[in-house]
């Protein structure tokens, strides 16, 4: 059999090789790291996770808790290598990045059936299977061949931004301490705590901190979900204290009350060598960073060990032109995988890559389609990117709002999620996929 031709070992290259190569599907790797690397990759291993190390919520009455769930029924390699280096977080899913991408790796480069081709594709291949799964940072010279094969699609740009590390033995614990909000679970956050006095300090000088050059952007095509710190802020000076600064649930043990604003920071390695800033995605400068982060009175001295970083991402314009197997209708023999396609997030690259390949699977088996169905987290999120009734198209996140409704009224907002999850999971048992 041809190999399938697979551009681009990130989350969903690996998953999707992974998927092919588990039914007997012969696979060949293309992967331009180590020797050319994007913007916003660093290590030479695959299914490096570029910004945060968590994968979100591990619970069933959260759409990207089911759609790990339905991952796991599916045999996924990367939620088996993030289930194998999880570090605690609470009720989500957090990995130590550089042992989970290493365990990709070996998985991969180990397969009989994966051969690994380095260096930059720059041209469509013209013939066979292919799969292009370069995310969003896609190098230029393959984003211009899919323009140039494909006019009509027009590729889309939104911005991302990355948070900064810092090594815990600078956090100063006099000024934070350990706990999980309403101490729910285990004390997996250290919470920095902010006085009025200090929180308003900090956000004036947060809204007027010299940003790092972006061509192109602009505060208003940033990506919601991932919006750069700086630029919540701007929206008012209490914004944050609503959302990455909120205090609730997080009682100071040293004044029995929840201060002003606190910052969480979750562990970032298995260690608890390395933390991250919770939602602090940030494009200022990076002495910028250093100096209004430092006013943070438990991170006064803070090493950074990485600053925070803003991309510019490339996705496709999907509805009408990919189907619901991520097949490019006008040419079935290419597909996408990933967040070119249009889904936004690790877990939701990594469920594209899963049911591309399945497909493309049956599909050389002379199998009919799994047609995974709208009522599962990974049917609905293809079904969606491939609508062509979506207009105004935006990357997608997964959510229940994207999974038909029940049909029938259950009181309580989780006891409702978690129906539709278990409904998702009826409905997955009941294909028949090898
Ligand atoms: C700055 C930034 C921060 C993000 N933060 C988060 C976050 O915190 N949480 C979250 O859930 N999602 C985040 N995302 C979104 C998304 O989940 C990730 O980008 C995710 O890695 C996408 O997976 P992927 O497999 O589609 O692409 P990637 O994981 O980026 O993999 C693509 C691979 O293709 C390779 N490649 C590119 N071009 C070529 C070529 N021409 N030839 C050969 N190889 C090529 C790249 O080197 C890379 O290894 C972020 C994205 C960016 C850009």
């Amino acid at each position: 059999m041809e190999p399938v031709i697979i551009i681009g070992a990130g989350l969903a290259g690996c998953e999707a090789a992974w998927q092919l190569a588990k039914r007997g599907v012969p696979v060949e790797l293309h992967e331009m790291k180590p020797q050319r690397m994007t913007p916003a990759h660093h290590s030479p291993d695959f299914a490096e996770l570029v910004c945060s190390n968590s994968l979100r919520s591990d619970q069933l009455e959260n759409a990207v808790g089911l759609l790990k769930e339905e991952l796991r029924r599916l045999d996924s390699l990367i939620l088996s290598c993030a289930d194998a280096h999880r570090v605690e977080a609470g009720g989500a899913l957090a990995v130590d990045r550089h042992a989970f991408s290493a365990a990709v790796t070996e998985k991969i480069r180990s397969h009989p059936l994966i051969t690994v081709v380095e260096g930059e594709v720059t041209a469509l291949p013209a013939e066979g299977n292919v799969i292009i799964a370069a995310g969003p940072l896609a190098s230029e010279g393959l984003t211009a061949a899919i323009h140039a094969a494909f006019p009509q699609s027009a590729t889309l740009n939104f911005f991302d931004a990355a948070a900064p590390l810092v090594s815990f033995e600078s956090v100063v614990m006099d000024h934070a301490w350990f706990a999980s909000r309403y101490d729910k679970g285990t004390a997996d956050y250290i919470n920095c705590a902010l006085s009025r006095e200090e929180y308003f300090a900090f956000w004036k000088e947060l809204t007027a901190a010299q940003e790092a050059e972006v061509h192109g952007f602009e505060d208003k095509s940033v990506f919601e979900g991932c919006m750069p710190v700086e630029v919540m802020a701007r929206r008012g000076e209490d914004t944050l204290r609503y959302g990455p600064l909120k205090p609730k649930g997080l009682k100071d043990p040293r004044t029995g009350r929840e201060p002003y604003a606190v910052v969480q920071l979750r562990k970032d390695n298995a260690q608890g060598s390395v933390y991250n800033l919770v939602g602090f995605q940030t494009h200022l400068k990076w002495p910028e960073q250093k100096r209004v982060f430092s006013m943070i009175p438990a991170l006064k001295n803070a090493e950074f060990l990485r600053y925070g970083v803003m991309h510019r991402n490339t996705y496709l314009r999907s509805p009408g032109f990919l189907n619901r197997y991520y097949q490019v209708k006008e040419a079935p023999r290419l597909m996408f995988a990933g967040q070119i396609t249009g889904v936004e997030g690790y877990v939701e690259s990594t469920a594209s890559g899963v049911l591309c390949a399945i497909e493309l699977a049956r599909r050389l088996e002379g199998k009919a389609p799994a047609d995974f169905p709208q009522e599962t987290a990974i049917g609905a999120l293809a079904l969606y990117i491939s609508n062509e009734s979506v207009t105004d198209f935006q990357p997608m996140n997964v959510n229940f709002g994207i999974l038909p409704p029940l049909g029938y009224k259950i009181k309580g907002k989780r006891e409702k999620n978690a129906a539709i999850s278990q409904r998702a999971l009826d409905a997955l048992a009941g294909l028949i996929i090898q």
